[in-house]
């Protein structure tokens, strides 16, 4: 049995749900789509939702909804998938990192204060900070959400691991301390639609702008338009927009699966309090959790104590686990590091922390069909692994 580090759920009323709009009138976007995009916002408590085929693009058109162009920078933390960082490209601004919390793994708040001091005297402040939510585990809004009223930048949330985490107790999703925020729903994430994504927001012009340029940006909305309707048959494209539709096959899937969405989260939590219990004896840093989050554990990350496990390495650890069908992951390569950013001039050494994280850690199997006695393989692996 292999054993992946992340895998969908999908039963019966899926398949159902799916199969019933393949029989129905609609394929593409049709009724389903702003089923489910109330469905995500009800349960984030966000008031706009626009439904897109991934999260990258729903990146996209949230920088785009908030200006973001040539001559702008855009900061995120070098410890995510290269999507996030790539969506300011694509809007033709630069792209800068705030290195990472080594707690936390995720963007460090003293040294996001620190880098804004040094570019206000520069006067060179971003447009834009998408803090990343890393393994579900949010990031502290509040103080990112204050630097962003003192700075004036523009903050949007990359939930991609954390549909259904909490922040302060309150769902991440319900933008109280950003612009927008954005979900993935590809199959290892916490919920899926197979390709997808979403952002919310509680912006009703933000909202419209981004369904304009999910959609070519072309209306049908007589209000918007910038001549009188001609006949039925009238639109207008009043901006340069893309498909970046979500069909309604997908969209059926994902209303199916957020029935689930809080027993995911609960048994990802049970998941993890069983390895934080089982490995805690073993030459590892495990997940740290900040008082305000509830994490959506969408992955379990451990890290090596590299100078206790010597002469084992971090790579032979790594392949051991694979070698024995647990196919461990790496969550992330510092994005600064790929040859493409190198060639923007980036270079190895300018984000320590997201380099010493990613020389030491490991993403194990955690997902919600994850079996006990799989579960009980994994830990007994790694205790094997490194014994003395
Ligand atoms: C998965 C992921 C994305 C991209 O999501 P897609 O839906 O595959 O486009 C972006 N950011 C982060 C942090 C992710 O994990």
């Amino acid at each position: 049995m292999v054993l992946p580090y992340g895998r969908q759920d999908i039963q019966d009323g899926d398949v159902a749900a799916v199969l019933e709009v393949l029989k129905s009138d609609f394929l593409t976007q049709g009724p389903a789509v702003p089923i489910f995009e109330q469905a995500v916002s009800e349960f984030c408590g966000a008031r706009h939702a626009v439904a897109v085929n991934s999260a990258t693009s729903a990146l996209h058109i949230a920088l785009m909804a908030l200006g973001v162009a040539a001559g702008d920078t855009v900061w995120t933390s070098p410890n995510t998938f290269v999507a996030s960082s790539n969506a300011a490209l694509y809007c033709g601004a630069e792209v800068d990192f705030v290195d990472i919390d080594l707690e936390t793994y995720n963007m460090s708040i003293s040294a996001l204060k620190e880098k804004l001091e040094q570019s206000a005297a520069l006067g060179v402040l971003p447009k834009v900070v998408i803090p990343v939510h890393l393994t579900g585990q949010p990031c502290d809004m509040q103080a990112i959400h204050e630097l962003a009223q003192h700075y004036g930048f523009k903050v949007v949330e990359d939930a991609s691991h954390a549909i259904g985490g909490r922040y302060l107790k309150n769902a991440i999703g319900n933008c109280d301390y950003s612009d927008i925020t954005v979900f993935s729903f590809h199959p290892v994430k916490i919920v899926t639609t197979a390709e997808g994504g979403m952002a919310l927001t509680n912006e009703p012009a933000l909202a419209e702008q981004m369904a304009l340029f999910r959609s070519h940006g072309i209306t049908r909305d007589p209000s918007l338009m910038t001549r009188v309707p001609e006949g039925a048959w009238y639109y207008e494209q009043i901006a340069l927009g893309y498909n970046y539709r979500m069909t309604d096959l997908h969209a059926a899937l994902g209303i199916s699966q957020m029935q689930r969405l809080q027993g995911y989260i609960d048994r990802r939590h049970e998941i993890a309090d069983r390895y934080s219990r089982e490995l805690s004896d073993l030459p590892l840093i495990l997940p740290e959790q900040a008082e305000f989050a509830h994490s959506a554990y969408h992955l379990y990350v451990i890290r090596l104590d590299l100078d206790v496990i010597k002469p084992l390495t971090h790579a032979e650890v790594f392949q051991a686990l694979r070698d024995r069908d647990i196919l461990v992951n790496l969550h992330y390569i510092p994005v600064h590091t790929q040859p493409y950013y190198q060639n923007m001039g980036f270079k190895w050494g300018d984000f320590p922390n997201a380099e010493a994280y990613y020389k030491s850690a490991i993403s194990i199997p955690m997902f919600p069909i994850l079996s006990c006695e799989a579960q009980t393989k994994v830990i007994s692996t790694l205790h094997e692994i490194l014994a003395k």
